[in-house]
């Protein structure tokens, strides 16, 4: 037996039921079964004495005793149905919810069982919830020892295969002393002190001692993150070694003008720090792909304007890319006054461009007349021809896919440098995975003399003293933003709430002296576009929208945020909403208006909003509350984040070290050819066998 063998030739399977493992878990040699860990063990050396339970016990336990007070509690969703377990010691409770109906009708009162489970303390007692319950009598001879216990689809407990089945396998593979050779080297296991893979295995499957289960997943969770991590900086590595890039040698005449004559303040120093990065890789001769993060309004588009007058100063043209046609035209309207004193032809091009004007723009980005052109994703159209374009800016990535990046790729024979902006900040763990193969710049300073945002709590029942406030900020002469959430799942309901605030704020804001736009996902996109024109320049105090008004619009005016049921936005988001104002001369606040009631887990984020204005805080609590999945953009990104043991929010410490170990690797044999590399090499491909480009390496 190796580790490639067919699972089918294990005794006890057969072609039927590796069939079915085959499909069902996608099993199919020792190997996968290997890595098929086990969600818990249950610890069958003893049988527990109930006062013998101590809140460190951390996997399943025995315990024997009978059972009383068998009760239904609750009514619905909540119900659930408990049970008194008692031996000669003590007692605990059993809680289930669920298959309530079955147990019930299936425990005996005053019966002796033997029960399986983990015991959680709560309020200073001991309660065990859905434990596993067997008649004492039938498991008087079982084996005794620890026993992993796997995750098995009920579908395939009705086809005999149950957990045990699978133990039995995994028994049986680790008394075959199968050979299990370790595909790191073992300079990388010494460095960072990794149990050897064989030994690992064996003590996720069969623990020997609790700390060798901790290192066992240590080493696991160290390879899921150092394969990823190479797999991304490989690509960038690959990517680097086989495509050009424009090289910008100089600056020049374009960008010292607009420095002097054009700038009204100073750089920050992260903005001087950023340009100075781009400048950097925008002379090496390799393409550049550069993820520009910083927080709204952290000064990103200048950023952006000064890479792209260096691409000009060198003879190319460039393009900035929006998510949507306002923010094109607010980047046209905030640079082409500038740049047309400094001689430079700047063009705007949206799906909404009239026909002759679009021609027009086209035929002289082919000639190259047109130095730099805005536009939202009609810049992708196949009849966007450039002259030379030698650098794109992407803002608001999450947008945008990989497949849209890669079109613009297409406009050259030499790809164009690509900065990709986005005002979304993510923890720097989580952005070494989604953007591994980037590289990422970070603007972590706003420009001085902003005034921070404060922002403020309050409870349904405080609408009379909020529309007091929005009465006085109004006649101050500034706009509010009153957000409703609006939530697929219950999206009949958020728009009633939508509706209903609209109406009542029509009463307490009433025509004329007070006019309110409406802006929701239902409105027409001429309409959209009309309402946010009117907000844009004024003539509405109020504007009652759901987050389509999230992304990058700039309306200095608009200094109140008022966020309806706050509690249901998550902190990313309420981040980026917030971003909407603040933007002005002027104080600006940030309402977020909750229910009484708030789960423990609202409350943490509504304070932390109270307390913070650093994005990159923010995301990082957000993903220590909601783990990494559910973090804005990770969805988009296509990179697998479904980890069997490693865990983003929690193994930072981890991510780091398997990257550092890669880092070094790469130093050492960038493409992974020397001897010793092969084996990683096999395992990678094995993995990730579709998404890297192989045959470029060597
Ligand atoms: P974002 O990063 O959100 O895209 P912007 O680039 O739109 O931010 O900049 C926000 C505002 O800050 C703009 O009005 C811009 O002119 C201003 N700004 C940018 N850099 C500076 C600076 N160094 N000093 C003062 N104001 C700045
Ligand atoms: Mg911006």
């Amino acid at each position: 037996m190796n580790l490639k063998t067919d699972i089918q030739f294990l005794k006890g399977v057969g072609e039927k039921k590796a069939h079915i493992l085959n499909q069902e878990l996608n099993l199919y040699t020792v190997e996968d079964l290997l890595y098929f860990f086990p969600t818990k063990h249950i610890d069958k050396s003893k049988i527990y004495q109930i006062s013998d339970i101590h809140s460190s016990i951390s996997s399943a336990i025995q315990i024997k005793g009978r059972i009383s007070n068998v009760a239904l509690i609750g009514m619905g969703r909540s119900q659930r149905l408990t049970a008194k377990l008692s031996d000669h010691t003590g007692s605990i409770e059993l809680i289930w919810f669920k298959a309530i109906k079955w147990i019930k009708k299936n425990i005996n009162i005053g019966e002796e069982y033997l029960i399986f489970g983990k015991p959680s303390l709560f309020n200073g007692k001991f309660s065990i919830t859905h434990p596993e319950i067997e008649k004492n009598t039938s498991v008087n001879n079982q084996q005794q020892g620890i026993f992993p216990q796997y995750s098995v689809p009920e579908k395939l407990k009705t086809k005999f295969i149950s957990s045990k089945v699978i133990q039995k396998l995994t028994q049986t593979i680790f008394e075959n002393s199968i050979s299990i050779p370790d595909y790191l080297p073992q300079e990388i296991i010494n460095n960072y002190k990794l149990l050897s893979l064989d030994k690992s295995l064996k003590n996720l499957h069969y623990p020997e001692s609790e700390s060798l289960k901790q290192q066992a997943e240590y080493r696991i969770k160290f390879d899921e993150l150092f394969l990823i991590q190479l797999k991304l900086l490989l690509q960038k590595e690959i990517r680097k070694t086989n495509y050009q890039g424009h090289i910008f040698s100089k600056v020049g005449n374009f960008f010292n003008t607009y420095y002097s004559d054009c700038l009204p303040f100073q750089l920050t120093e992260a903005q001087k720090r950023v340009i100075k990065e781009i400048r950097f890789d925008l002379n090496t001769g390799k393409q550049m792909n550069r993820l520009l993060q910083g927080d709204v309004g952290s000064g990103k588009t200048l950023v952006a304007l000064f890479s792209m007058l260096i691409a000009i100063d060198n003879g190319f043209q460039a393009a900035i890319m929006a998510p949507t046609e306002i923010l094109a035209s607010q980047h046209f309207e905030s640079l082409n006054s500038d740049l047309k004193k400094i001689g430079l032809t700047v063009q705007l091009l949206t799906g909404s461009t009239k026909k002759s004007l679009k021609t027009k723009i086209l035929e002289d980005l082919k000639s190259g007349k047109v130095n730099i052109i805005i536009g939202t994703h009609a810049l992708i159209e196949d009849t966007v021809i450039f002259k030379n374009l030698g650098l794109v800016v992407i803002d608001e990535q999450h947008r945008f896919g990989v497949a849209q990046r890669a079109k613009f790729w297409g406009k050259n024979k030499i790809p164009p440098h690509v900065l990709i902006m986005t005002a979304t900040p993510i923890p720097r763990t989580l952005s070494m995975t989604l953007y591994g193969d980037l590289d990422i710049s970070i603007i972590d300073e706003l420009p001085p003399g902003r005034k921070p945002i404060k922002t403020i709590h309050i409870y349904e029942n405080q609408q009379a003293k909020l529309n007091k406030f929005m009465r006085e900020q109004i006649a101050l002469g500034r706009q509010i933003y009153v957000v409703y959430p609006l939530i697929k799942e219950s999206e009949k309901l958020d728009f009633k709430a939508l509706e209903e605030g609209f109406w009542q704020l029509n009463d307490d804001f009433p025509a004329p002296q007070y006019a309110i736009s409406i802006v929701h996902g239902k409105v027409k996109a001429k309409d959209k576009e009309i309402e946010m024109q009117k907000f844009i320049k004024g003539q509405t105090n109020i504007m009652v929208a759901t987050t389509v008004i999230e992304v990058g619009v700039n309306i200095p005016n608009a200094s109140v945020m008022v966020i309806e049921s706050a509690e249901r936005f998550g902190l990313s988001q309420l981040h980026q909403l917030r971003g909407r104002v603040g933007r002005g001369a002027e104080q600006s606040y940030c309402i977020l208006r909750t229910s009484y009631k708030l789960s423990k887990e609202s409350r943490t984020r509504i304070e932390a909003m109270v307390d913070s204005s650093d994005g990159f805080k923010l995301a990082e609590i957000d993903m220590q509350l909601r783990g990494p999945g559910s973090i804005e953009g990770t969805l988009q990104s296509g990179v697998p984040l479904d980890f069997k043991m490693a865990n983003l929010a929690s193994d930072q410490n981890i991510l780091q070290t398997a990257r550092n170990a890669v880092e070094n690797l790469l130093k050492e044999d960038p493409l992974l050819n020397k001897e010793i590399h092969q084996k990683i090499k096999i395992v990678l491909k094995s993995k990730y066998s579709s998404k890297i480009n192989w045959s470029r390496i060597g």
